[in-house]
């Protein structure tokens, strides 16, 4: 058996037997699981595996979950938006990862799964913060953490409200899209709405660019109508003032449930009195991941506008 496998059917194993013996939930039970391994309780098998190989596993088993019982915001950003976000973190750090380590802030960790997919492609380069308001999920993201040893501090709280966090090299992020249901709260931005209730992607956006260095960049998955909704003249005038646009990066369909479920990848820059605007905002599609030929012509795009940014 793989070690991935023996991973996954470890924590699966004993997932199963806290949900029956205890009546908690499989996702609860892949918690009980991971904790014991961190308590030394259990002879855990990921001992000499990859990182990959372990995040891998508890993300399989935390899908598993996930499928279960299944909770609106239980939504785990899957493996291929991760690496291509983390594609895009290597390309816009190249250069400061060569001699510095970057700093990380996920406003909306959930599982941790993106923010542990970028930290493991650019492993030793990054630490990280995470924040999320479900504590489910914090604490599965923590204990993954700890178990693949990334650098990663969590905070169990609203991300729109007051955050105690440095200013951030870059922010990744998906996400989480809807209303925001605190109004007193929302008033504090710029992006709160005139009329009605605010959408929290939009809070989170602004609240994001607040937590980044001047000159550093953000990474978020965004619906992929982001700038046809009806809040969208706002955003975009807010988008203007405070950063330059790097890149829309659409993403293949067949990725997506539906189309309403449908996202993209936006890049801003935070503005800074020492840089300039790229002199064209990259705008391209992802092709269909399984056809490798229009994949490396979209990796060559990709390349050829870094060069002429
Ligand atoms: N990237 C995550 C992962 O790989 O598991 C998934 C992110 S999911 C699309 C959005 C997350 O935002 C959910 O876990 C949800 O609980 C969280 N969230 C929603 N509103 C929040 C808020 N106001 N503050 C912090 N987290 C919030």
């Amino acid at each position: 058996m793989e070690k991935f496998e023996q991973i996954f059917s470890f924590i699966n194993e004993k997932a199963e037997k806290y949900e029956k013996a205890e009546g908690i939930t499989f996702l609860d039970g892949v918690l009980q699981a991971l904790e014991d391994v961190l308590d030394e309780k259990e002879n855990w098998p990921g001992q000499d595996a990859a990182k990959e190989e372990v995040r891998k596993a508890i993300q399989i088993a935390i899908l598993k979950g996930m499928r279960k019982t299944s909770q609106p915001n239980h939504q785990m950003t899957p493996d291929t938006l991760g690496l291509l976000v983390g594609y895009f973190v290597e390309q816009f750090f190249e250069e400061q990862i060569k001699t510095t380590p970057i700093s990380i802030l996920d406003p909306a960790v959930g599982t941790g799964n993106l923010l542990l997919t970028v930290m493991n492609l650019l492993d030793g380069k990054t630490s990280a913060t995470g924040i999320e308001v479900d504590e489910l999920l914090i604490r599965l993201a923590a204990d993954t953490a700890e178990l693949i040893e990334q650098p990663v501090v969590l905070y169990h709280q609203d991300a729109l409200q007051k955050m105690l966090v440095d200013p951030v090299d870059a922010v990744v992020c998906d996400l989480p899209v809807g209303y925001y249901p605190n109004e007193e709260a929302a008033v504090e931005y710029e992006l709160c709405a005139h009329e009605g209730m605010s959408y929290a992607h939009h809070l989170f956006i602004e609240q994001s660019i607040n937590h980044t260095k001047e000159g550093g960049y953000l990474f978020f998955l965004v619906p992929a109508n982001i700038f046809e909704s009806e809040q969208a003249k706002e955003l975009n005038k807010y988008l203007k003032k405070t950063t330059w646009i790097q890149a829309v990066i659409q993403l293949p369909e067949n990725l997506f449930a539906s189309k309403a479920h449908e996202k993209s990848i936006l890049i801003l820059q935070k503005q800074t009195k020492s840089q300039r605007a790229p002199r064209e905002v990259l705008l391209a599609k992802v092709p269909n991941m399984s056809n490798k030929e229009a994949l490396s012509m979209f990796f060559e795009k990709v390349q050829m506008w870094k060069e002429s940014k």
